[in-house]
């Protein structure tokens, strides 16, 4: 191990292969890589020894969080000399104040915790994920989730006030700050919030938390296109003005995979319709709030916007409806091959865009479906191209059907100047198509910033940039 175990406790070093083979794959199987070690650091002193002997060293570091990430960043490459530096250890939430409304949680935090320590203070920590039992404070600042509260409250950058994080070098730069005021010199935190590991080592976040809304109130409604979920979210914002707290949209398609996948979860409304609208308003009193959803979806109704609707008597019956979208994940896993995009365009185009993909891909490629799901009030949907067969049988087949897949979806994406990576980062999925499809010129500042933060590019190789070309 190159001198490691001189300068951490071995307890801290896991080299024996099945206690390193979960951090050695990714959630869905999709990546595999090989390590020297992984390191599980529990103080930033700690950390910044790891990275200081990394450096000293030129071992490539990946950071890992709660490995629930989708774009492959968390995995190490094959070569077998990187070490996974996991964050799990470090995971004590350090402060809640709920007079400046600000929560500080260290990278190893798992996400549902934070949420469930805000609640007790009376306080909402509004980023959540269909993957937030597993996934870490550090793993969604790195890759700036977004998840189904991003219409209200934005993505997870819009809520971090300061950061504390160890360098490429083993520099500590302590924190996290909490000001919500700060304009002296560059904000590198937004530098750091998404740089998915390859800029430094996260170890603390400070948030900004909201008081949560006292009254909620979901509904499930069956559609027959996207215009009409668009229309539907218009109607809501003008009868509701800023009320929405979630509205996503689903495809039958990927409905009817839950349904066959996980027989078990229940479907809240009876009847099958093309197209599906999760919503969710979040007020100050129960009982208006319910009346609005309820004269909204009616008027809908009258309309023809909406087909049908189960508006949620309970809480029990909301986390019904939204246990099916957060079964998405699991569901496309249980069902074989298909490859997933991660994408937005302007919410406006979206039905033109979801157009386009239904009507070009099936003729690209025989036996596929496109499913649809995604956050469509922030222009956000997960493309699926799902192949009804098993795909092709080799690892090296498969991996070229996606490259032709990511073609064919990301042309349709640069038609409509939408964006490869809506929330799921670049990690080393989306490194060749970003590369091939980013301004020129704003890579070359990433791979200019990326060599001031990493002169040795040990910190995540092979995701995100790749270090600027050499001239011979
Ligand atoms: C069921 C399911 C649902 C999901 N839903 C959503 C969704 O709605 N919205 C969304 O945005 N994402 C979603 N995701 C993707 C994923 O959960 C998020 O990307 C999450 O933020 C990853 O967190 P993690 O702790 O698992 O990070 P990991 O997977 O461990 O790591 C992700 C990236 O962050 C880096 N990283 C991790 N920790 C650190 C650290 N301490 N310092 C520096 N770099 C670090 C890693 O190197 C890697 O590049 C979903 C995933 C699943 C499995």
């Amino acid at each position: 191990m190159n001198g490691l175990e001189n300068i951490i406790d071995a307890a801290c070093i896991v080299t024996d292969s099945n206690g390193m083979a979960p951090y050695l794959t990714d959630w869905r199987g999709r990546y595999q890589g090989i390590a020297q070690a992984v390191v599980k650091p529990r103080t930033i002193e700690e950390v910044a020894a790891v990275m200081r002997w990394a450096s000293s060293t030129g071992t490539p570091v990946v950071p890992q969080g709660g490995n629930t990430g989708l774009s492959g960043g968390a995995t190490p490459d094959r070569s077998g000399r990187a070490i996974v530096l996991s964050l799990e250890r470090m995971n004590r939430i350090r402060a809640i104040d709920p007079v400046g409304n600000t929560l500080v949680a260290e990278a190893g935090c798992i996400l549902a915790h934070v949420q469930e320590a805000a609640v007790e203070a009376g306080r909402l920590f509004p980023v959540s994920l269909g993957s937030e039992g597993s996934c870490q404070i550090g793993g969604i600042v790195a890759t700036n989730a977004g998840g189904i509260n991003v219409i209200r409250y934005g993505m997870t950058r819009d809520l971090v006030l300061g950061l504390e994080y160890v360098t490429a070098a083993g520099v500590i730069v302590p924190g996290p700050r909490r000001l919500r005021k700060d304009n002296a010199g560059f904000d590198l935190r937004h530098l750091l919030v998404g740089s998915e590991g390859s800029l430094a080592i996260l170890t603390a976040a400070a948030f900004r938390i909201v008081i949560p809304p006292p009254a909620r109130v979901s509904a499930l409604c069956g559609i027959t296109d996207p215009t009409s979920a668009l229309s539907l979210l218009s109607h809501l914002r003008e009868v509701g003005s800023d009320a929405i707290t979630s509205f996503e949209l689903m495809c039958d398609g990927e409905m009817t995979l839950i349904r066959e996948r996980l027989p078990e979860i229940a479907q809240p409304l009876s009847g099958r319709y093309p197209w599906y609208v999760f919503v969710e308003l979040g007020g100050s009193v129960q009982e208006p709030l319910e009346d609005l959803m309820s004269d909204a979806l009616s008027q809908a109704i009258d309309s023809g916007i909406v087909q049908d609707a189960i508006l949620a008597q309970s809480v029990a019956q909301a986390q019904a409806i939204w246990h099916v979208r957060f079964a998405v994940s699991e569901a496309n896993r249980l069902a074989g091959f298909s490859v997933s995009h991660d994408v937005s365009v302007a919410t406006a185009d979206l039905p033109a865009f979801l157009a386009a993909i239904s009507d070009r891909l099936p003729r690209i490629f025989s036996g596929a479906r496109p499913l649809f799901v995604g956050h469509v009030g922030d222009g956000n949907m997960h493309v699926i191209l799902h192949f009804r067969h098993d795909g092709p049988k080799s690892r090296l087949e498969r991996d070229a059907l996606a490259l032709r897949v990511n073609d064919a979806v990301y042309d349709i994406v640069g038609e409509f100047r939408g964006s490869i990576s809506a929330e799921h980062g670049i990690g080393r999925s989306g490194l060749a198509v970003f590369s091939k499809t980013a301004n020129p010129e704003e890579l070359r500042l990433m791979q200019g910033i990326k060599q001031v933060f990493d002169p040795a590019h040990i910190l995540n190789p092979g995701a995100v940039v790749d270090p600027p070309r050499t001239r011979d």
